[in-house]
């Protein structure tokens, strides 16, 4: 027998001999939540609470809602568009793949026989642009316009679903005024945030602001800080919004209802209080407790250990006040701590005053 041989049967007999327990034997932390964590079958999560829902979807598949002087929001239950009438036509922001056709039959709705003038990107991902080439479709001379960050991410990603924008404005802090037939939309882009080039968009004469994938009406964020790049970014934009928009209604490009400035505020409060729970979890926390001295020369398993239990600590902070305030909080809570605490380790603060 070949050594290499040796070494491979050495190697199974030795693998039998540790394997890991079965997911029967596998053991919560001493201190852990009720709240199920990741990976672990969820029999059922926590009901959705009272006002979290929005417009009820007819057998259309999408629910518009006026907003008045010119704005539409339309929703088919877990995406939101805003719509603009002009004399032209149609502003369109977003083209989510979700809603897809629906937009269409939308947009022949509210405005019927009119074109789709102009597309606004909110920003590039997938699911909220991805139809843009189902509208372009539709209407080719509709012009497509974005922030100079979302134009290069497009040019690098060069797929045909989302093409480049034909109009692009750059800078950031400033506003670009998109002005056609007879209605003003404001363009700014905040800096960094959830994904760069992601931008306010502001329609003044209803009062209406649209910022996607920031806030959450109603619900707890998408996982992990709706997997915002740029979490310090997303902590200053959100908490910038209710000072410099007097808005009454936002469209947040996620669930089924509009946001207001109470949704905003409740959910700055829960990013303060996760901040605060993850940095309090760190500094408690001590690395390497209760971990088998055989793996102190594993340092990726003491952190994991470290990083589940800081984790812990987290979420058992946040479950009394928050479990009853915001629908799916069971879902993600174990994310956004994860996150968080993260972030304060190679970030550093989000809350810079
Ligand atoms: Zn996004």
């Amino acid at each position: 027998m070949t050594i290499a041989k040796l070494a491979s049967l050495g190697a199974i007999a030795l693998g039998f001999a540790l394997a890991p327990a079965s997911a029967a034997e596998l053991k919560a932390y001493p201190n852990a939540n009720d709240i199920a964590p990741p990976l672990t079958h969820i029999e059922k999560y926590a009901p959705v609470l009272e006002g979290s829902q929005g417009p009820a979807i007819g057998e259309k598949g999408f629910a518009v809602e006026d907003f008045g002087n010119g704005a539409f929001f339309v929703t088919e239950g877990v995406y939101q568009v805003l719509f603009v009438r002009t004399d032209d036509g149609l502003i369109l922001v977003d083209a989510p793949p979700n809603i897809g056709q629906k937009l269409l039959a939308a947009a022949e709705e509210i405005a019927p026989g009119e074109p789709i003038t102009h597309l606004i990107y909110s920003h590039p991902h997938i699911d909220h642009i991805g139809f843009a080439s189902g509208i372009i479709e539709a209407f080719p001379d509709v012009v497509t316009v974005a922030h100079q960050e979302t134009a290069d991410n497009l040019a690098r990603a060069k797929d045909p679903a989302r093409p480049a924008p034909a109009t692009v404005f750059e800078g950031v802090g400033n506003v670009f005024p998109l002005e056609t037939g007879g209605q003003t939309l404001e363009l700014r882009y905040p800096g960094p945030n959830h994904q760069d080039g992601n931008i306010e968009i502001w329609h003044p004469d209803s009062n209406t602001l649209m910022l996607v994938d920031v806030v959450f009406p109603g619900w707890m964020m998408w996982r992990r800080l709706a997997l915002a790049e740029d979490i310090p970014g997303t902590f200053d934009v959100i908490q910038d919004i209710n000072q410099r928009y007097d808005f009454d209604n936002l469209v947040a490009g996620h669930v089924g209802k509009p946001g207001t400035k109470a949704d905003v505020d409740l959910q700055v409060e829960f990013m303060i209080d996760l901040h605060n729970a993850a940095g309090a979890a760190l500094g408690s926390v001590k690395p390497g407790e209760g971990v088998d001295p055989a793996d102190f020369a594993n340092p990726w398993g003491v952190f994991d250990n470290y990083i589940d239990r800081v984790v812990v600590e987290c979420v058992n902070a946040l479950t009394p006040k928050w479990q009853d305030k915001m629908s799916g909080f069971d879902v993600f809570i174990y994310d956004q701590c994860m996150a968080m605490e993260q972030s304060l380790r190679v970030d550093g603060p989000s809350l810079r005053g």
